[in-house]
């Protein structure tokens, strides 16, 4: 499991700065979640980690490895190198993005063939158990358009766990949801959360950030504002 090294991290879009410097350990093994009111900054920051944007200053380190920048505050790391960092890296956005023509099992599939270099028998076989393990053992060649909002979440996590990630990001992932279908989302990221995965989770699922975070970070105005237990974050005084 990775861990992740936020230290003084600042980010402009333009004149208006999204971090002010934002500083955060993300333990290997435990789930950080990420708080706050809508446009503070979380997405922006989640983004960051994996230089899907990139930071203005500060340095972000994963396993200790700077990313997006070959020194800091230096020039901007070659995409070989960049691509490679990221290939341990598992994202899921609040929108699945899934493909509509192809079934569940080819759209966890896919990635393992193009990223991996798998055999299509081996990637199809590492697919099917990545399903298994998020409960679509039974919607394997199902297309999305025919999964529930919950299901095809799942399949995008089954995507991302497919490619052996060693850190999890999460942007919003059961806010497209209707509220019956969170529930089957949020337990396979505690099942994710209690196998040791790294994750970092952007969320307003409090009860989720409370029972199984082991950190919450509260940002606000692009700032993070407290990092702490649950116990301490939520504790009403
Ligand atoms: P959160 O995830 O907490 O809702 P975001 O990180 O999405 O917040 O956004 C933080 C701030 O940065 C917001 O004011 C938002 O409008 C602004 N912002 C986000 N992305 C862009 C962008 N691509 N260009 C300009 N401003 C942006
Ligand atoms: P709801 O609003 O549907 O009651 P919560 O927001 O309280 O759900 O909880 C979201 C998720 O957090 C749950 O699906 C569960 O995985 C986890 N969770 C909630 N309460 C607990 C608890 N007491 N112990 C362990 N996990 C919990």
């Amino acid at each position: 499991a990775s861990s992740v090294e936020i230290r003084k991290v600042d980010k402009f879009y333009g004149p208006f700065q999204a971090l002010k410097q934002v500083s955060v350990s993300v333990p290997p093994g435990k789930v950080t979640c990420l708080i706050g009111p809508s446009g503070s900054g979380k997405s922006t920051l989640l983004r960051c980690i994996n230089f899907l944007e990139e930071y203005d200053a500060g340095e972000i380190r994963i396993d200790g490895r700077l990313i997006g920048y070959e020194s800091p505050g230096g020039k901007r790391m070659g995409s070989g190198k960049l691509r490679d960092m990221r290939r341990r890296i598992g994202m899921v956005f609040q929108q699945f993005n899934l493909w509509p023509h192809m079934t569940a099992l080819q759209n966890v599939a896919e990635g393992l063939v193009q990223v991996r270099g798998f055999s299509k028998a081996e990637a199809g076989a590492r697919a099917a158990e990545a399903l298994r393990k998020v409960g679509l053992a039974d919607k394997m060649t199902s297309h999305p358009g025919r999964l529930s909002g919950g299901q095809q979440q799942r399949v995008a996590i089954a995507r991302a766990i497919a490619m052996e990630p060693k850190l999890m990001l999460f942007d919003e992932p059961t806010s497209a949801l209707d509220p019956e279908l969170v529930g089957e989302v949020l337990n396979v990221m505690k099942q994710l959360a209690a196998e040791g995965m790294t994750m970092v989770v952007v969320t307003h699922e409090m009860g989720f950030a409370a029972h199984v975070g082991d950190q919450v970070a509260f940002m606000e105005a692009g700032e993070l504002v407290a990092v702490d237990t649950p116990a301490a974050i939520f504790h009403d005084p």
